[in-house]
């Protein structure tokens, strides 16, 4: 099922996607999916980001792939950092490149939505925690990561986390080809099974530091391949049985 989270004519809904047309739902679907009666045609809303997440919690390296890229050892536990939920963006969103900054890269991730309160979760129980999965782009300023040595200036402008279009929530998540395309040129070209710390791991742990919320967004790394962008391009992150996340970039 393709939840999708949208405008239309000025007020914002939940939906479920059904061939052209969205369904509108009851309520909001981190307790329970309640589809109401109402149809609105997929062409005439505007997609929002998936959910508005309290906080959104990113994984460092979690790519067998990626660590021998980088010819580093694979972390014996997750390294976890945040983005603020202002730097949300929706699908068709503009990136924009902040004044001063001299490599913006791109770095397609499989992100987690979170359905209901999670604390000290055990891996065994985490699907019942899970909402479902959506693209994201952990978009990071690579001089100012290097120069700052903590993460928080660089992946923290507005607009520098892209995710969406919708959250997918039948998805084998530890198995899924994930691509990146910069102006149609792939970029990456991977798969989730080789993560690292698999997505129940991720959730477990991350459970167990701070309480997560509905809504909130867990994002489990990058493959190989990460590279930059200028203003002017457009960054695709395509995940197998999800869909692409399309973001043009635009200077400040
Ligand atoms: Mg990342």
């Amino acid at each position: 099922m393709r939840i999708v989270r949208f405008s239309y004519k000025k007020r914002v809904y939940f939906g479920i996607q059904e061939k052209e047309k969205l369904r509108l739902l009851k309520s909001p679907p981190f307790e329970k999916i309640k589809p109401g009666r109402n149809l609105v045609p997929l062409s005439a809303v505007k997609i929002l980001t998936p959910t508005e997440p309290s906080k959104i919690v990113l994984v460092g390296l979690n790519y067998r792939d990626h660590a021998l890229e980088l010819k580093m050892l694979v972390p014996q536990e997750p390294v976890i950092f945040l983005k603020p939920p202002t730097a949300s963006l929706a699908h068709n969103g503009s990136i924009i490149y902040p004044a001063g900054v001299g490599q913006l890269d791109y770095e397609a991730e499989l992100a987690i939505v979170i359905r209901k309160t999670a604390g000290n979760i055990v891996p065994a129980r985490v699907k019942d925690y899970i909402l479902g999965y959506t693209c994201l782009n952990d978009v990071t300023a690579r001089d100012l990561q290097k120069k700052d040595i903590q993460w928080t200036r660089a992946k923290s402008f507005d607009t520098f986390c892209p995710f969406g279009p919708w959250v997918e929530t039948d998805l084998e998540p530890n198995k899924a080809r994930i691509v990146s395309r910069l102006n149609g040129v792939v970029k990456q070209d991977s798969n989730t099974s080789n993560f690292i710390f698999p997505v129940e791991s991720l959730v477990s742990f991350v459970s167990s530091v701070m309480t997560l919320f509905p809504g909130d967004v867990i994002s489990t790394g990058t493959p190989p391949g990460v590279g930059p962008m200028q203003p002017g391009d457009t960054v695709e992150v395509e995940i197998e049985g999800i869909g692409i996340l399309k973001n043009p970039v635009k200077s400040a």
